[in-house]
């Protein structure tokens, strides 16, 4: 180097010979350095590398912890720089760093908390299941995990929780930050992120487990298995009610609440479809009861019963409503077809009438057209007839003529009285028949078989006490009562025999009533008994008097004695409230009594 070369190529050359020389790799740094030191005579003194050497190693002193340790990397450093070293120096620079920064300020040191993890994770615990741990953990990755010094920290938190055993605490913790590092996506997500953060001042709060289990048996017993008739949705809601129970990500919730948004639609619609379905099957009932009433012409008691199931019709459906509505178009359709038979005999009588009357007419007619006809030709004949003989002769016959169509119209004359007779005969048989009915209508207040009011008479018997009881402010009392094991009574001894004891029964419950009070049937073998003016306890005790007294009078079937017992709940009418709302709570009592063993009476509490 003892001239200084200024020739671009020259230097080139030169620095390429150095190179090899000292057989450095001819990385483009090391040329720079070659080259700068042949044209400047001397190893150029800082350049960019030992500049940049200079300032990290300048930061390193002034790092606030110069430990022993730092204090040897930095040496370790200066050496390398001077020894053009590079190499040793960014492993000892990131050592530095680390034992400097990074782990200083983690919750933890990861390999410690990652120890730790793995310690609790092999641990059982009951509050802690292996599934619940691995969702936590999943929910804690992928919240945080682009957030090491977040992660650390959740995670520390959740290894605490799980450590420590307690209700969920650890696993809330990233719940409620969840808000802020994933953006809420649904409304589902945003509603169960609320419920958990809410949540978390009660106990059982925010745990995920029990509200996958709940929201999964909604979906179940809440849902499935109330759509028996839709196998569709049902299919759909039992899925669902799996796919609930899986959930274990952010993902899968969203996709599940997408889902149950679609479910939800569909069972709206399916639900309307039912809405216009029941809408249509009422106007559909409508129309054919009108029409019964248009076809029953002047039958009152027709007319009475198809007027009635309107009313019902009316109102708002209940199930009580339908079967009060099925049993008025029983009543309707029992007469009818127990009349009817009387009313077709009359009526094909009177048929028969007018088909003789209409023969005959038709006869008639016959002879009185041969009469006009043969008239006709004798008018013709007398044009024609010369002389007396051949007139005489044409009177004769005209004579004749005459006579035979005389005697046919006084024979008809005598049969058309006769069929005149007859149908009116028929007509008097129909008009009987047709009194007969409305007799019968007027006493369809009453149960045909044992004399009580039934269901109709009922309800107009109800009305008018409620009404006395409201101006007098006297209590009004009603018993609902069921015969025990009626149906084996009917399989043991027959159809005839149960009837019997039922008219046995409302024999003895009249006997026992004041004249006042008022037994009516209220289906099969259930009665139900008005007692005005009584206290509840009162009528309890009157219907434990009608309990005593059938066990003393016996029934009594082909000579044997067959004991009949009864269930019955008694409930006190509140003034101002709905009939039917008394007749429930009875009826509720009724059954209580049923399910404690029969043959008792219980008093219903008062109204709710
Ligand atoms: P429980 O003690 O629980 O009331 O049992 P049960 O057998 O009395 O009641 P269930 O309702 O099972 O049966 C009632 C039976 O009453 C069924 C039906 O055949 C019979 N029944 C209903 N109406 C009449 C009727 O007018 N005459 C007769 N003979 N039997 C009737
Ligand atoms: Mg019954
Ligand atoms: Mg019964």
């Amino acid at each position: 180097m003892s001239s200084k070369l200024t020739n671009p190529t020259d230097l080139a050359r030169e620095t390429l010979k150095l190179l090899a020389a000292r057989r450095i790799a001819p990385t483009p740094e090391r040329y720079e350095e070659i080259y700068f030191e042949i044209a400047e005579g001397k190893p150029r003194q800082g350049g960019a590398g030992q500049a940049l050497l200079a300032e990290l190693l300048a930061a390193l002193h002034a790092l606030p912890k110069q430990t022993p340790e730092l204090k040897r990397q930095i040496v370790q450093i200066e050496k390398a720089g001077v020894a053009r070293d590079w190499s040793v120096i960014p492993p000892v620079l990131l050592q530095a760093i680390e034992a400097q920064g990074g782990q200083a300020s983690l919750t933890r040191a990861w390999a410690e908390l990652i120890r730790e993890l793995i310690n609790q994770w092999d641990l059982r615990s009951p509050h802690f299941t292996a599934t619940r741990k691995r969702e936590s953990l999943a929910k804690v990755l992928l919240n945080f995990g682009n957030y090491p010094n977040l992660l650390n920290e959740k995670l520390d938190a959740l290894v605490r929780s799980w450590a420590d055993g307690a209700g969920g605490g650890g696993e809330i913790t990233p719940l409620e930050e969840e808000g802020a590092v994933v953006a809420a996506s649904s409304e589902v997500a945003v509603s169960m992120q609320a419920s958990a953060a809410t949540a978390t001042s009660g106990p059982a709060a925010g745990d995920w487990q029990r509200w996958r289990e709940l929201l999964s048996a909604a979906l179940r017993q809440g849902l499935a298995e109330r759509l028996i008739g839709y196998p569709g949705l049902q299919e759909e809601a039992s899925s669902l009610a799996l796919a609930a129970e899986a959930v274990s990500s952010e993902q899968g919730l969203e996709f599940l609440a997408q889902r149950l948004r679609k479910f939800w639609t569909q069972l709206a619609v399916q639900t309307e479809h039912d809405e216009r379905v029941t809408a249509a099957l009422v106007n559909l009932l409508r129309l054919l009861s009108d029409n019964l009433l248009e076809m029953s012409g002047a039958d009152d008691w027709v007319r009475g019963q198809v007027a009635v199931v309107n009313d019902l019709l009316a109102k708002p459906l209940s199930m009580n409503r339908l079967y009060q509505i099925e049993t008025g178009f029983k009543e309707v359709f029992y007469k009818q077809s127990m009349l009817k038979h009387n009313l077709d005999e009359a009526q094909e009588t009177l048929r028969n009438m007018i088909s003789l009357f209409i023969d005959r007419l038709g006869g008639m007619a016959e002879s009185t057209g041969g009469y006009h006809s043969k008239i006709e030709a004798y008018a013709g004949r007398i044009e024609a007839v010369r002389g007396i003989p051949g007139l005489n002769q044409l009177l004769d016959e005209l004579m004749q003529d005459t006579r035979s169509m005389q005697l046919d119209m006084a024979r008809s004359h005598e049969e058309l009285v006769a069929a005149r007779s007859e149908a009116q005969a028929a007509d008097q048989r129909i008009k009987e028949l047709e009194n007969q009915l409305r007799e019968i209508s007027e006493k369809i207040r009453e149960d045909q078989l044992t004399g009580a009011l039934n269901r109709r008479g009922f309800d107009e018997a109800f009305m008018a006490e409620i009404a006395r009881a409201e101006r007098s402010g006297k209590p009004l009392c009603l018993a609902m009562l069921d015969i025990d094991n009626f149906k084996k009574l009917n399989d043991q001894r027959g159809h005839q025999a149960g009837d019997d004891a039922l008219i046995h029964l409302v024999k003895v419950v009249k006997e026992v009533l004041r004249p006042t009070d008022i037994v009516a049937r209220y289906g099969g073998e259930e009665f139900v008994v008005l007692l005005p003016e009584l206290l509840l306890t009162e009528a309890a005790s009157v219907m434990q008097r009608v309990q005593r007294e059938l066990t003393r009078r016996f029934f009594l079937h082909n000579n044997e004695r067959v004991l009949i017992t009864f269930s019955a709940g008694v409930a006190r009418y509140e003034p101002g409230e709905d009939a039917e709302r008394a007749v429930e709570r009875a009826d509720q009592a009724m059954y209580q009594a049923k399910k404690s063993g029969k043959n008792q009476v219980i008093s219903a509490s008062g109204a709710a």
